[in-house]
């Protein structure tokens, strides 16, 4: 096995510091030197994918680099914060050498898509784990939190739900194509920050579905302490759930099911028409479902029926 700095250094060193990404020391030294800019709050998180818990042993490697970024940039879209910086830290049975350059292909082409500079890694030998710390920047007072949310706010998501789920059952079912929109919308889930971006000063919260939509719509619940009203009538599936599950099964996947990484937030109605001109502009529609109001719980919701309901045969998020 080549030493964990010859790993490091093929694989995890990104050769793009300089000004512009608020790099003064990249990997290489005990730690980074980072520049955050004046006026700007870090945001900062840390999400692990592990392997045949957050995605499958036969995964490609390049959709598991991206991945394992996309799901931490996801809380910092739900932050409405914009992404600068991440660390590494990968855990892998064997240095294969294949499966490393994949994979850090990957990974690379997410971080340059968002401009995210990758400062540190490490990289261990065990069973096939991924841990991504991001760092994003969001102006003082602007960041979306989970318990700004206000009674008679319309609830609204990013994007279409129960893909996550969809793609896992589909993988199940054997199917590897990663164009099947369902598979990518398990295995590339593509992180808001747009559009988390462009609700800034328009949004009273904002969470997004790693959990579904009724667990994360709990989470802003409990923060803004308030209760939701939920109308099953307006819930976006994703493209080909129907089809997969039927209407019955999709709905619930919708509701239950995890790894969808669209944005779940609230805001006035008199907002409404501004916060989907701002999506559109950053290609993201917006569904309306239900409302915040007074009290506790979730109405809208045959829970008997989700109660019932097997949430990932087979596996788990
Ligand atoms: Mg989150």
């Amino acid at each position: 096995m080549p030493s964990e700095f010859e790993l490091i250094a093929r694989y995890f060193v990104q050769r793009n510091e300089g000004e512009t990404t608020g790099v003064a020391l990249g990997a290489g030294d005990d730690c980074a030197l980072l520049v955050p800019t004046p006026g700007q709050q870090l945001a900062v998180s840390v999400d692990t994918s592990v392997v045949d818990v957050h995605f499958p042993a036969g995964a490609p490697a390049w959709a598991v680099g991206h991945r394992a970024l996309a799901v931490s940039l996801s809380d910092l879209a739900a932050m409405g914060a914009w992404a600068r910086w991440c660390t590494m830290a990968v855990t892998l049975p064997e240095a294969d050498e294949a499966w490393l350059d994949a994979f850090s292909q990957g990974f690379h082409a997410l971080c340059r898509e968002y401009g995210v500079a990758l400062v540190g890694g490490d990289v261990t030998r065990g069973e096939l784990s991924i841990s991504v710390a991001v760092h994003g920047e969001v102006p003082v007072g602007a960041a979306l939190c989970r318990s700004g949310g206000q009674a008679d706010d319309i609830i609204a998501v990013t994007g279409p739900l129960g893909g996550g789920h969809g793609g896992l059952r589909a993988w199940q079912q054997g199917r590897r194509d990663l164009d099947d929109p369902l598979l990518a919308r398990y295995l590339l889930p593509q992180p808001r920050l747009a559009a988390g971006l462009a609700l800034r000063g328009l949004a009273h919260c904002a969470i997004d579905i790693s959990d579904g939509l009724l667990a994360d719509l709990s989470h802003l619940c409990d923060a803004s302490r308030l209760g939701a009203e939920l109308d099953m009538t307006q819930l976006p599936l994703a493209t080909g759930l129907e089809a997969l599950l039927g209407t019955q099964d999709a709905r619930h996947a919708a509701l239950c099911g995890g790894d969808d990484y669209e944005l779940l937030f609230s805001l006035p109605a008199s907002s409404l028409d501004e916060a989907r001109r701002r999506l559109r502009e950053c290609g993201v529609d917006l569904w309306p479902v239900g409302r915040l109001r007074d009290g506790a719980g979730i109405a809208g919701v045959d829970t008997r029926a989700i109660k019932g309901w097997q949430h990932f045969p087979g596996g788990s998020s």
